[in-house]
Formats: structure tokens, C-alpha cells, sequence
């Protein structure tokens, strides 16, 4: 039995840590229990509020202090420690959020560690959010039992995370890890981030639903168009991959060409860290054996200069939880220690 403020849980005196994923449309927030050594963890009361927050970083934190300290009401207990995953780029060891672009006003030198810090009465950490599901996969995930590994979330924007020789590696900036931003057609459309061609160009969600519109529009793709009623918002990469399955060759070819260029990011990668695993999460590895046939053959044939049979491309596990997950590893890794 303990009482509330004593950071522990009833049953089993494990530390219990909050963790907060932080995304445009909505926030996640759970209290859990990690045991990075046993690759488990356990989410032990969680709360989804919407997102938005028009009216910038103050009104959002707050209501993260809250959903938090309810949480703990919940449970009886209070987080001794608390994590944040953040859409963007965040200082790390100052605790602040520099930018953080998909979100109203953008967050700018936010010093979100200390704000939320004196309202939990507990140290608070920031990691950028890929960066933290890279964690999550690595230590309770895919990544189990690997020791160099890479992830890329392929959702709406192209995330990852570098893991090498067991630790998750964050440069000087914590922008490490960016592999939706490299090269991979050098006359390639125009990426968000101002250069041509990136990986996140032609492979985000976004991206590959606008081949898949533009094959619906030119009549290419006549079981794309059953399966949406030639509604162009209804064209994803999930549609595509059914259209392609039920006969759409058109569709098919294209997702092929995709999945290449995924291949040639994850070859580029396999050459920088050689490590043992490299995960694809997000709504574009929902493809499943369309994209990921695609990749293995591609690796297959650019990778020459060592040799990569032992190299394995899987599916993420943890899903949308990977966040959350990471996000308690990354703050049990501070111990009891303030930041
Ligand atoms: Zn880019």
C-alpha cells in the first residue's frame, strides 16, 4: 500500500513515470511502469484530449498538467518522473521545445521542462516524438535483443531514429535520426523542407495517396475507383494496396516504384550504421509484403559492400503506442535525477 506523491504503484512498488505524446490533432497521456532490462512495460491509466490549441503552448500545457495529475488521482499515485514526446525539435538537456512545426504558433523556445516540471513537482523530459518511438520499438519492441537498429514511421511525414551499439544516438542538435529527409530521387518533387526529392516527398502517406489520385483521375485504376466510389479523399496508401491486391496494375507498378525508393533510403542506411534491424511503422507499412518485398529486393541488390543476409527489415509492434512506450523508456533512463 502507498499513498499518493510517492511515485511507486500499489501492487508491485515498480517507479510509475507519465508520458505524454504530443501530436497536432491529439495529446496521449498515460502513466506507466517500464522495465527496460525485461524488454516490458505496462500502461497503467491513459487519456486522449484532443489537440489543436490555437491559442498556443500555455492552454496545452495546462491541460497536460492536469490530464496528468488526474491520472494520478486515478491510481492512487503520482508520477515521480514525466516524458514528453514532441512533434519536432526539442533541446533535450535544456528541456525546451525550439520548433515544432506542425503545431499553432510553433512552440519557440518553449521551456516546457520547467513549466510542467513545477506543476507535476516532478522532473520532466523531452525527446522528439520518432525519436522516442525508435526507443520505444528498440528496448520493448521489434527491436528486442538487437543492439543497432533504425526505424522509419512513414505516416504523414517520413520520421526516424538511429539506435547504434545500444544507445540511441541524438548528435548535437537531437536531430539525428532524420531519414525522411535524405536524397533519394535527385530530381524529385520539392520536400517541405526545402530540398528536392527527399524520401518524405515521394513516400509520406500524402505522398503516395497523390499517385494513387492521379491514377484515379486518368482512369487508370478502375478498382481504385470501386473501392473509393472515385471519391479522390478517399485514395490512401491502405486503398491503394487493396485496389493493387484486387487486380489494379496500375496501382500495383506504382507502389512498386515507392517501395524502391523506401529501399534505397534503408540501403543508405544499412551502409552508414550496419545495424541488425531496420523497423517501418506508420500508415505507409501498412502496405505490408507490397512495400516491404519491394525494399528487401532493393537492399538486396545496393548493399555489395558487406554482407547484409543477417540485416532483417520487420514491421513495427508497439503501433501507435510506440510513442508512449518510448517516451517511459527515455525517462527511466534518468533514474530519480532531475534534468
Ligand atoms: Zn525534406
Amino acid at each position: 500500500m502507498t499513498s499518493e506523491g510517492s511515485g511507486t504503484t500499489e501492487d508491485s512498488g515498480e517507479v510509475l513515470y507519465g508520458a505524454v505524446d504530443l501530436g497536432g490533432s491529439h495529446i496521449g497521456l498515460a502513466l506507466g511502469t517500464v522495465d527496460p532490462a525485461a524488454g516490458e512495460y505496462r500502461l497503467i491509466a491513459r487519456r486522449n484530449l484532443e489537440g489543436g490549441g490555437y491559442e498556443g503552448w500555455a492552454p496545452v500545457l495546462d491541460q497536460i498538467a492536469e490530464g496528468i495529475l488526474e491520472l494520478g488521482r486515478e491510481v492512487g499515485a503520482r508520477a515521480a518522473a514525466v516524458g514528453l514526446g514532441c512533434p519536432g525539435w526539442v533541446d533535450t538537456e535544456k528541456g525546451e521545445t525550439r520548433f515544432l512545426p506542425n503545431l499553432p504558433t510553433r512552440w519557440r523556445d518553449v521551456p516546457v521542462a520547467r513549466i510542467l516540471g513545477e506543476r507535476l513537482e516532478a522532473p520532466v523530459h523531452l525527446l522528439n516524438d520518432v525519436r522516442a518511438a525508435t526507443l520505444g520499438e528498440f528496448t520493448l519492441g521489434a527491436g528486442r535483443g538487437t543492439s543497432t537498429m533504425a526505424l522509419f514511421a512513414l505516416g504523414t511525414g517520413i520520421g526516424g531514429g538511429v539506435v547504434v551499439d545500444g544507445k540511441l544516438r541524438l548528435g548535437p542538435l537531437g536531430s539525428a535520426g532524420e531519414l525522411g529527409h535524405q536524397t533519394v530521387d535527385p530530381n524529385g518533387p520539392l520536400c517541405g523542407c526545402g530540398n528536392r526529392g527527399c524520401l518524405e516527398a515521394v513516400a509520406s502517406g500524402p505522398a503516395v495517396a497523390g499517385t494513387g489520385v492521379r491514377l484515379l483521375r486518368s482512369g487508370q485504376a478502375p478498382a481504385l475507383f470501386e473501392l473509393t466510389g472515385g471519391d479522390a479523399g478517399l485514395v490512401t496508401a491502405e486503398t491503394m494496396g487493396e485496389a493493387a491486391r484486387a487486380g489494379d496494375e496500375a496501382v500495383k507498378r506504382e507502389l512498386e516504384r515507392i517501395a524502391r525508393l523506401v529501399g534505397i533510403a534503408v540501403a543508405n542506411v544499412v551502409v552508414a550504421i550496419h545495424p541488425e534491424l531496420i523497423v517501418l511503422g506508420g500508415g505507409v507499412a501498412g502496405l505490408g509484403d507490397l512495400l516491404f518485398d519491394g525494399v528487401r529486393q532493393e537492399l538486396a541488390e545496393r548493399v555489395r559492400v558487406f554482407p547484409i543476409d543477417d540485416v532483417r527489415v520487420e514491421p513495427a509492434v508497439l503501433g501507435t503506442d510506440a510513442g508512449l512506450a518510448g517516451v517511459l523508456v527515455w525517462t527511466a533512463s534518468f533514474g530519480s535525477s532531475s534534468p
